[in-house]
């Protein structure tokens, strides 16, 4: 891998609970109002930190895309409110539109019109992450690939990177566990981050910016490693049955897309 700043980085995101501290999904329906859905979407997520993360690698010649499982009105309505959509070189997720009634009709990304993706790995019918974030890595020749995300269907995107490869993942929630439960299936470096501070202090590392005083507050030097080992000193926030709930948020989650 070239040590430049300059280096062609592939980066990749979930959304919901990654880029943004909320389930977009749910979000909605529990704040629905049709005439107030655009503005209070618009409230969602307002961490600079992340957007400065994000602005960065960009800044520094990589290449951003989302592998998200909620739909591209939701994203692109909230990168949008965010100004941060032309940060984006693509969004791969379930295509969703309103119609006449102004009913927001969702399809499959993985339509049923296709034969099943086929994946072992524990994907969702309508949606198998790693095969997409494959096909990314495939497209061109990448220095180095970073993935970030937090729950179930996270987890086999982080199975296809290489030893020089990051999964950035979200500290106590599913994705920890399927890596813990199966390390050997995780080639890349895995670096726990609990908010978007750390994600930020990350990002500067990754991309081989001097550290600032803003980052890595509990630690002088600047590694990957310095971060999860300061994460894991962290207790986490979520207990196990917290872990439970967000499994099943997810089900029903996967439940209403497909329904919709
Ligand atoms: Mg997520
Ligand atoms: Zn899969």
């Amino acid at each position: 891998m070239s040590s430049s700043t300059l280096a062609k980085r592939l980066f990749v995101f979930d959304f919901d609970w990654t880029l943004i501290e909320c389930d977009s999904d749910n979000w909605v329906f529990q704040h629905l109002n049709k005439d107030l859905y655009q503005v209070q979407l618009e409230s969602v997520g307002k961490d600079t930190d992340m957007i400065e993360a994000l602005t960065l690698m960009k800044a520094h010649g990589s290449e951003l895309h989302i592998l998200s499982d909620a739909n591209t009105v939701y994203i692109e309505t909230i990168l949008k409110a965010h100004k941060i959509n032309h940060l984006f070189t693509s969004i791969l997720t379930n295509p969703a539109k309103f119609d006449d009634q102004g009913r927001l009709n969702v399809v499959r990304f993985h339509g049923l019109d296709k034969a099943p993706h086929g994946c072992h790995l524990p994907c969702e019918p309508n949606l198998c992450k790693g095969q997409e974030l494959q096909k990314l890595i495939d497209s061109q020749d990448w220095d180095q690939v970073i993935y970030m995300g937090d729950s179930t269907n996270d987890f086999c995107p982080s199975t296809q990177l290489q030893s020089t490869d990051v999964v950035l993942a979200r500290k106590g929630l599913l994705l920890e566990s399927h890596i813990t439960k199966s390390p050997e299936l995780v080639k890349g470096e895995v670096v726990y981050w609990e908010n978007a501070q750390d994600v930020l202090a990350a990002t500067k590392i990754i991309l081989k910016i001097d550290s600032t005083p803003s980052i890595s507050s509990s630690s002088s030097t600047t590694s990957l490693s310095t971060i999860v080992a300061s994460n894991t000193m962290i207790p986490s926030s979520k207990s196990t049955s917290s872990l439970s709930a967000v499994e099943s948020e997810d089900s029903k989650l996967f439940a209403r897309t497909i329904k919709a």
